[in-house]
């Protein structure tokens, strides 16, 4: 099988909860709010307060929003869809 059909077999799903929590007191204060930039994936985003919204579902897991924060407002894990294989 050739590399491109086997990465073709990784699935990815979707949690029923959140595997992001952010800290919201905290954030409320951050002014430039570097996680949203930072993230490739569009995971964080202001709402019209200023107050973070997380789209946990579109985290790819590459951790650059917890490296980015500067209070440590981001607590994480591994969410138990992230990834599964089925090799056959
Ligand atoms: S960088 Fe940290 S403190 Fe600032 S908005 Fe993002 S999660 Fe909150």
């Amino acid at each position: 099988m050739d590399l491109l059909k086997r990465l073709a077999l990784n699935k990815y799903g979707t949690g029923n909860e959140s595997h992001i929590d952010v800290n919201t007191d905290i954030c409320r204060t951050c002014k430039y709010k570097p996680c949203i930039k930072v993230c490739p994936a569009g995971t964080y985003e202001p709402d019209e307060k200023e107050i973070l919204i997380v789209h946990y579902e579109r985290c790819v897991e590459c951790s650059a929003a917890l490296v980015a924060c500067p209070f440590g407002a981001i607590t994480f894990k591994y969410p138990e869809n992230g990834i599964s294989y089925t090799y056959g």
